[in-house]
């Protein structure tokens, strides 16, 4: 039996595969499968080897019960881990709660999103929000399976972001809070100092760097206690029709149909700005304004973090580096190419030349410093931005793209201390990337001692624990 990822760039062979319908069929698997490697997926919208498994493999999937409790002064949801994002958020709607953080979907299970740290704009991710996890794993003493609760310390810290590799989550206990509206609208601009100031007065927004027009789009958003806009439905049908579909059909017309960089880069250019109607303002519920349906077409992702005093220099790298891709220029700007010489890898942009044009635009968003030991935001007091790069090339067709992702992230990881998303393409060895988190050691410390045997790891996560990359300071 096979299954495969989203993007079709993953492929899953396990020996066995089971949907449990409880925890204690959880258990009884896990004790019938003993000594054997065995790993949880959720609805494999990763792209990287986090999800691969060759041994036997669980789907959570009927684990989906949501309880939301007050705690204190907080309210907390205890979430079976295979229930979706798009399940919670209905569930705790009813109860007027929302989720603190949200990713551009809802399809995710909640296991699976807080595994890789999944994040949407202007809050931390939904890592931070953990306050416990519930965790089937092997007894040390007894070799039985067994459930121990997560819920302080670095072990705690970990399960926020573990990579599936501390054992099968059973239920994630997350901090939700009242449902609250936000205040969107579109303008452009040329400068990106103007863009970043916009964040005072629109804390939650996100902006798009468009290719080949070099402009940004910015999707101001804040929180607002003004009631839904009377618009807002025709707002949302906007958002479906023009961009979720509208755009991408077009660039999927472009890139799969008729191959024309010309009219690629036209496109950007000018037609589709021309699409994006500015200064339109609209309230509406936090979980409807903050997601897309960015699913409904595949495609490939790279996304890469970096603190707030590299983003201008990491921005201005990225544009080049697309323009020498798309074959528009040779080289680098003097002092990029002079970078990139300094680290032996201009046969790498050589490569690259010519190879890859980009045509989706960049999306940034800023992301909070987590509570975590390895999630994309962890560490650091300062906040963090993510670049995403997007593919809609066909499955088959993805060379180019693979050598434009695999330049950026190993430039752009030396260069400004990038960290590529762990649940998106992530072409670093394992050295490398482990090198990018202080706190690599201390997860590798917890997983161990969770899973001394190295049962629930797969491949890359294995090799992850073993390699001995240590951080180093930001250059
Ligand atoms: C169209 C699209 C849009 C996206 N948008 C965003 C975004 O806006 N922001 C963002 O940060 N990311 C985004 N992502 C990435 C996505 O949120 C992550 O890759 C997420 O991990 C996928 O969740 P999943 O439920 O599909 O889990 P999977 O991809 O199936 O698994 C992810 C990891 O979780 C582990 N896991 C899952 N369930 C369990 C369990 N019960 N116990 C132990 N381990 C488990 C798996 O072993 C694996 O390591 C997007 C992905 C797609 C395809």
């Amino acid at each position: 039996m096979q299954r495969k990822n989203f993007g079709r760039n993953q492929v899953l062979q396990p020996s066995a595969a089971y949907t449990p319908a409880d925890e204690q069929e959880v258990l009884q698997i896990l004790d019938r499968h003993r000594g054997q490697r065995i790993r949880a997926v959720g609805r494999l919208h990763s792209w990287s080897e986090a999800v691969l498994g060759d041994g036997v493999l669980l789907d959570l999937r009927r684990l989906n019960d949501v309880r939301l409790r007050p705690d204190g002064d907080q309210l907390v949801a205890t979430v079976g881990a295979g229930c979706q994002i798009k399940r919670l958020l209905k569930e705790l709607d009813r109860d007027g709660a929302t989720l603190h953080s949200l990713g551009l979907i809802t399809a995710q299970t909640i296991a699976g999103a807080i595994s890789t740290g999944t994040h949407g704009s202007g809050r931390n991710s939904m890592s931070h929000y953990v306050v416990g996890v519930r965790l089937a794993r092997y007894d040390a003493s007894s070799g039985q399976a067994t459930i121990e609760e997560l819920s302080a310390g670095e072990p705690l810290q970990a399960a926020r972001c573990s990579l599936g590799s501390l054992g099968i989550i059973l239920a994630v206990k997350i901090r939700c809070r009242a449902q609250y509206h936000v205040q969107e609208h579109f303008t452009e601009s040329r400068r990106l100092s103007d863009v970043l100031d916009a964040e005072a007065s629109f804390p939650l927004q996100q902006f798009y760097l468009v290719p080949w027009r070099w402009s940004y789009f910015i999707q101001h958003r804040r929180e607002h206690d003004q009631p839904r806009s009377r618009l807002a439905r025709l707002y949302r049908l906007y958002w479906l029709g023009v961009m979720d579909y509208g755009l991408i059909l077009q660039i999927l017309f472009l890139e799969r149909v008729v191959r024309s960089r010309r009219l690629i880069r036209l496109a950007f250019r000018r037609i589709i700005p021309a699409f994006l109607i500015r200064n339109w303002r609209v309230t509406d519920r936090s979980s409807s304004m903050l997601v897309m349906r960015h699913d409904a077409f595949r495609h490939i992702e790279i996304e890469v973090f970096v603190r707030r005093d590299k983003l201008v220099d990491a921005l201005r790298f990225a544009q080049e580096a697309i323009k020498v891709a798309g074959g528009r220029e040779s080289t680098l700007s003097a002092d990029n190419q002079q970078r990139i010489e300094g680290l032996g890898m201009q046969e790498a942009l050589a490569e690259l030349h010519d190879q890859y044009c980009h045509h989706f635009p960049i999306c940034v968003r800023r992301v909070l410093p987590d509570d975590t030991l390895i999630s994309m935001a962890s560490g650091a007091g300062e906040d963090w931005y993510a670049l995403s790069f997007i593919s809609y090339a066909r499955p088959a067709r993805r060379a180019g793209f693979s050598l434009f992702a695999s330049f950026m992230a190993r430039s752009m990881s030396r260069l400004f201390h990038a960290r590529p998303h762990w649940g998106k393409v992530c072409p670093l060895e394992v050295n490398e990337l482990t090198s990018l988190y202080p706190k690599f050691d201390a997860f590798r410390t917890v997983c161990n001692t969770l899973d001394p045997q190295g049962v629930f790891q797969n491949d890359w996560t294995a090799a992850l624990l073993e390699a001995d990359g240590s951080a180093g300071d930001i250059p």
